[in-house]
């Protein structure tokens, strides 16, 4: 089938790709989707600059994405959830459903987890995939087809802000305004945040944040203090909740400063490096430091919130692009434009 290949590092090639037929072969209690839109991740944009995320590196050619939505054309013999025809999105992370960790629920950090583009599972720019009925999402008619694939994404907010232990009046910051910062941002007001400031270097992307809920204030760091801005607005308190969301160094560097006594820092960003952090900061404020990787439990929880309104997504979706020019909003992707938050790319129905 034709799909979008990373052959290497910086090689994208719209191609036809042989997918094995043991990852094509519908199961008992699987679906086959047609794919209709996909996201286009931080992630995909760095495997095809860099050829690797930390330990994960492209020694073959591997298919790109993994936030999608679609509709099912095909249920195994056991399939009782979902029918053919439904509007559906999907959870790209598949882990072994007998390992310890899935039984302890937190199946996201299985080490057998199986999750769309990372190497060496391949990703779902084609046109269709097979896919486990448990990991596959019913979409009501309210949330249309790109919505749904901003629910990746979003989960990672959600399931940061449900680490976090928010309550209803909480202060938070984001740090980064990229994608995961906005809807993060989102997921924390959805959660009962009273204000929420929004830091990123982007003049563009802090306008862009302000204009999703009066209840977000950007800060440009480099011209604004966060941490001199937070203790200001909440008479020298500070802030309940910090989620990091750059993946700077620098920035995880200083997490403490602003933080209320008693407050939660939740890391996002990845960091591929060891980075330090000012543990006796941490220590007189007796924080709380929670870290994320991915999320589980949260696909539905998103779709609800999205056919409710209780989170609206849309704004972040900035540009959209036809199946067969891939290569191209890669390109346009991979040059980071500051008006941008979310690509995606929709496939031929
Ligand atoms: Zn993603």
């Amino acid at each position: 089938m034709e799909a979008l290949v990373l052959e290497k590092k910086l090689d994208l090639s719209l191609r036809d790709f042989p997918i094995e037929r043991q990852e094509e072969k519908l199961g008992p209690r699987d679906v086959r989707i047609k794919l209709h839109t996909v996201g286009i991740c931080g992630s995909d944009v760095h495997y095809y600059t860099h050829g690797k995320i930390g330990p994960f590196v492209v020694n073959a050619p591997m298919i790109l994405g993994h936030e999608a939505s679609g509709t099912i054309i095909e249920t195994g013999s056991e399939v009782t959830t979902l029918k053919e025809g439904d509007r559906v999105c999907m959870e790209p992370g598949i882990p072994d459903p007998n390992s310890k960790a899935t039984r302890l629920g937190m199946y996201n950090v299985d080490p057998a987890v199986r999750f769309w583009a990372t190497p060496p599972v391949h990703g779902i720019l084609r046109p269709t995939c097979v896919h486990p009925e448990a990991f596959t999402f019913k979409l009501p008619d309210s949330v249309s087809f790109a919505e749904a694939a901003m629910v990746e994404p979003l989960a990672v907010g959600v399931h940061a802000v449900t680490k976090a232990r928010i309550k209803p009046g909480d202060i938070a910051i984001v740090l980064g305004a990229g994608p995961i910062g906005l809807v993060t941002a989102l997921s924390a007001l959805a959660g009962g945040c009273a204000r929420v400031y929004v830091s990123d270097l982007a003049k563009k992307k802090l306008d862009i944040a302000e204009g999703l809920n009066r209840a977000i204030t950007g800060v440009q760091a480099g011209n604004d203090d966060i941490v001199e801005r937070v203790k200001r607005d909440t008479d020298g308190w500070g802030a309940d909740v910090l989620f990091e969301a750059t993946g700077s160094p620098k920035a995880a560097a200083r997490v403490f400063e602003p933080l209320a006594p008693g407050g939660c820092v939740v890391m996002i960003g990845g960091q591929p490096e060891p980075i330090s952090y000012d543990a006796g900061a941490a220590m007189i404020r007796e924080a709380r430091v929670e870290n994320i990787f991915r999320y589980a439990h949260v696909f539905p929880r998103c779709v609800a919130m999205l056919s409710s309104g209780a989170i609206d997504v849309r704004p972040l979706i900035t540009r959209k692009f036809e199946f067969k020019d891939s290569v191209h909003a890669f390109e346009i992707a991979a040059s980071a434009p500051p008006a941008d938050v979310k690509m995606q790319i929709e496939l031929p129905q």
